[in-house]
């Protein structure tokens, strides 16, 4: 039999973990304590020999394993630990897998709750070099003895940036360096960091995942592409049994259960009934982003369209070899900027607000906002430009989003 598709095996799978009265979903495991029959069986669990045990909600239960299982399946990964949201989910990655004295080469272009991360990672003594990651010699040119990981987002939020996903994987490889891609904007059903050597995928399942923005949680999944054998930040006590849960191990232990931010089941929940409606979602409104992209690329008022599936993007030809569609996040400057906050005020239908992959279409203006923080320099070194407004698409029609874009954008 050939191997099933995606949305198949995600509708199909709590039922096949062995639920309760035959139910097709994953009960929610409210409990934070597990009881066991014998203390031999509650030793077992502690010291993990007993697989798959529960001890404590702050360390996984039931329901976030069972969102863990489906996440592992969408990245075809080893394993994957679920954590509060992306930020606790990529906090764990730096915190509990550097040390101070390392080096960190990361995209120029990220998230900027990531890029104030790093200024605290710097502060711990953990350098980080920003590179432009559209070329690899910029990764390379970067390098140093200390240099331990590459991070990178698939597609730069909110410039739509696009790394060159393979060339840094291969260096990666040859490096023996730690490739952490956060797959958040394409997410699993878009594209699989695990094509181009990613050792680690993180995945924000606020996003498309959840995809109703009802629910926040973030996901680290180890995907395969690292050889744990060769890395020094592990403890001891990790390095036992099969190799490829070490990092696993140590993301769980010290970064779930010692750092504490974790996903309660309620939340897991509602993001596996995210998960099961995720690819037509991500179709859906990959197809209207284009549509959007292409109408203001075409427009008198728009002076430029970040958007990778458009053929003027600079990373088009990548976009087009690695993604099998854009995703909904796309964002744009108008030729007067002054007529910026007027125009979003005139949209009638998306929102104004932050946040990413939800059924409503949400738009912000970009610098006075989520990048305000980072001020007019570091805005500038991001490429964020005063003007550039976000778009992040949602399950509306597309041709009440392109009437509505008519209306509100200035007549030349
Ligand atoms: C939203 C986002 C995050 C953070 O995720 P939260 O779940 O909001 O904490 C990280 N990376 C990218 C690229 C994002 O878009």
């Amino acid at each position: 039999m050939t191997e099933q598709g995606i949305t198949t095996r995600i509708v199909h799978s709590d039922r096949h973990g062995g639920v309760e009265h035959g139910g097709l979903h994953k009960p929610i495991h409210s409990s934070v304590q597990y009881g066991f029959e014998r203390v031999e069986d509650l030793i077992g669990v502690f010291q993990g020999t007993v697989k798959g045990g529960f001890n404590y909600a702050r360390q996984g239960t039931p329901t976030t394993a069972a969102l863990e299982r489906k996440i592992t399946a969408l990245e075809q990964g080893v394993g994957t630990v679920c954590f509060a949201s992306g930020m606790a989910a990529l906090s764990a990655v730096f915190l509990t897998l550097l040390r101070a004295g390392d080096h960190l080469i990361s995209s120029r272009f990220v998230f900027g709750n990531t890029n104030s991360l790093f200024g605290t990672l710097g502060e711990l003594g953990i350098a980080v070099s920003k590179v432009d990651a559209g070329s690899v010699a910029a990764v390379e040119a970067a390098l140093r003895p200390s240099t331990r990981m590459v991070f990178v987002e698939t597609v730069a939020n909110p410039g739509t940036q696009v790394p060159d996903l393979a060339a840094i994987g291969d260096l990666c490889r040859r490096r023996g360096l730690l490739y952490v891609v956060d797959n958040t904007v394409t997410s699993p059903l878009l594209f699989r960091p695990r094509t181009v050597g990613a050792g680690l995928v993180v995945n924000s399942l606020s996003k498309t995942l959840a995809g109703h923005g009802a629910a926040l949680g973030g996901a680290v999944t180890d995907v395969g592409g690292f050889d744990w054998q060769g890395w020094p930040n592990l403890f001891a006590a990790y390095r036992r049994g099969d190799p490829a849960q070490w990092g696993l191990t140590q993301l769980r232990k010290k970064g779930l259960r010692d750092m504490g931010g974790s996903l309660s089941s309620e939340q897991a929940h509602q993001i596996g009934l995210g998960a099961e409606t995720a690819a037509l979602r991500v179709a859906h409104t990959s197809a209207t982003a284009l549509a959007v992209a292409r109408f203001l690329a075409g427009h008198p008022a728009v002076a430029a369209v970040h958007y990778p599936m458009l053929e003027s993007h600079p990373q088009h030809a990548l976009a087009k070899a690695h993604f099998s569609a854009g995703s909904w996040l796309l964002s744009f400057e108008l030729r007067d900027a002054a007529t910026t906050l007027a125009t979003i005020d005139r949209l009638r239908i998306p929102i104004k607000a932050t946040g990413l992959g939800d059924t409503r279409t949400l738009v912000i203006p970009v610098a006075p906002t989520i990048f305000w923080e980072a001020g007019a320099e570091g805005r500038a070194e991001m490429g964020i430009a005063d003007g550039l407004v976000r778009l992040s698409i949602g399950l509306e029609e597309g041709a009440d989003l392109l009437a509505d874009l008519e209306q509100a954008l200035p007549r030349r």
